[in-house]
């Protein structure tokens, strides 16, 4: 993967080592849509990246929703006839359905068989579930336990408290040339599940501190949010200036081994959606491409018609798709150091290409130049091929009329975008380029 503008620096198995090292910290913490476990997860990513946390009371109204109370869980746990715990919070936060009213009650089996939910073709797995806006409560169990539980009269207890406090989310805005956004959002509400919220947020925070460390045409801004109602509560408090975002990506689901998936903006033909294919295709892991539908993660807010931002969604497996999705299966285990920086790598190249996306003209346009004699191919030189050096030259030369950007020159000579971009540059140095991108980006005021 060449991306010469967002190249990572040192050593790739030790940023490997650091994304998973971070998923590892953060696992352990029981995280919902609001209470300590968010908290304590964006103070931890504060120690990598300096985030501002913001602090949106209960009962604060974001368009059709509400901020609910806060849910904070102590402990709970489930004891059987004989007084034995059988299914312990401590053991796994998954036990618990977030959200959950906090009860403390006896009742038969057959009455708590009602509020269990397991998975009788994965028994040794542990489901995850949420109850955010019912009055309710459950567990999460494994269906061999589940099998295992004698008649009899059964203790519960769920030590929690849902009460007026407030949602936590983390955003972090690095000023480039211009006000033109980037946004790069990732969900931070699930508990100990790996692949579902803690890649997303490892490639996000690395993707954070790399843009942070390049100069940059564009300005990034990087949430990290509730699922749903942490979206909405961001766009309702931003709307005034959401028109600000050019270009968006949604980060999750990108640390399992799986080919990568890209799943469109609702507008279907935004500049991300094309960056997004282009690099995809370029790179050696398999992926695919899908049209956006309303279904899936924080994509669908900030595609809402009422936004209709360019957001797309990078993910590798599908939610939903693979069988340790919302399970105590999606581990440690299932997400791997090397599938995690390559994600990184993926939407550094993205970047890449939106920050080098520009439109030309060729100053020389009667006949090819003479690149010989200018010495071009000489600066072409170092270490790319020299015949796709040369074509990108004159692939760039032919097409820059004013009207194809260097990604279109990329995407119809099949060239990397990187080459182009290379190609483009020594172009421009020796005076056979004029930049004519359309005035779109005003300088930063
Ligand atoms: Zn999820």
């Amino acid at each position: 993967m060449s991306a010469c503008w967002l190249e990572a620096d040192g050593d790739p198995a030790a940023l490997e080592t650091a994304m998973y090292g971070l998923v590892e910290r953060l696992y352990p913490i029981c995280r919902s849509i609001t209470g300590p476990g968010v908290r304590e997860t964006l103070a931890m990513l504060r120690e990598l990246v300096p985030l501002e946390v913001h602090e949106v009371p209960s009962g604060t109204q974001a368009f059709d929703w509400t901020v609910p109370p806060e849910w904070t869980i102590h402990d709970a746990w489930i004891k059987d006839p004989q007084g034995r715990k059988v299914v312990d919070f401590r053991r796994s936060n998954l036990h618990v359905v977030s959200y959950s009213r906090p009860v403390h009650t006896r009742l038969s089996l057959g009455a708590l068989r009602s509020h269990l939910v397991s998975l009788p073709d994965r028994p040794s797995w542990i489901p995850y579930r949420t109850t955010y806006y019912d009055d309710a409560w459950g567990f999460c169990v494994a269906h061999e336990t589940l099998e295992a539980l004698p008649e009899g009269e059964y203790e519960v207890c769920i030590d929690a408290t849902l009460a007026p406090g407030h949602l936590t989310y983390g955003e972090l805005l690095l000023p480039g040339a211009t006000m033109d956004e980037v946004l790069v959002s990732c969900h931070v509400c699930h508990p100990s599940l790996c692949n579902d919220n803690l890649s997303g947020i490892a490639v996000a925070t690395y993707l954070a501190r790399l843009v942070g460390s390049r100069p940059r045409r564009y300005s990034y801004r990087f949430l990290f949010v509730p699922g749903t109602i942490g979206s909405i509560t961001w766009l309702s408090r931003n709307e005034a200036t959401v028109g600000r975002i050019r270009h968006g990506l949604v980060l999750t689901g990108v640390g399992d081994p799986g080919g990568f998936t890209y799943k469109r903006s609702r507008r279907g033909n935004a500049p991300i959606d094309r960056a997004a294919a282009h690099v995809l295709r370029h790179q050696e892991v398999p992926a695919t491409l899908r049209d956006f539908s309303p279904y899936g993660y924080d994509e669908r807010q900030y595609c809402s018609p009422g936004f209709d931002l360019p957001v797309g969604c990078l993910m590798r497996s599908p939610h939903g798709e693979y069988p340790e999705y919302h399970t105590s299966a999606d581990d440690l285990q299932f997400v791997r150091p090397r599938a995690l920086a390559e994600s990184l790598a993926v939407a550094a190249s993205i970047v890449a290409v939106l920050e080098g996306d520009r439109r030309y003209v060729n100053t020389s346009p009667k006949g090819e130049p003479r690149l010989g004699k200018r010495g071009i191919y000489r600066s072409m030189g170092g270490g790319l091929d020299t015949r796709s050096a040369e074509m990108a030259l004159l692939w760039v030369l032919s097409f820059s009329d004013g009207r194809h950007t260097l990604l279109d020159i990329a995407d119809r000579s099949g060239l990397p975008f990187a080459s182009v971009r290379r190609a483009a540059d020594v172009l421009r140095e020796h005076h056979l380029l004029r930049d004519v991108t359309a005035a779109d980006t005003g300088p930063r005021s």
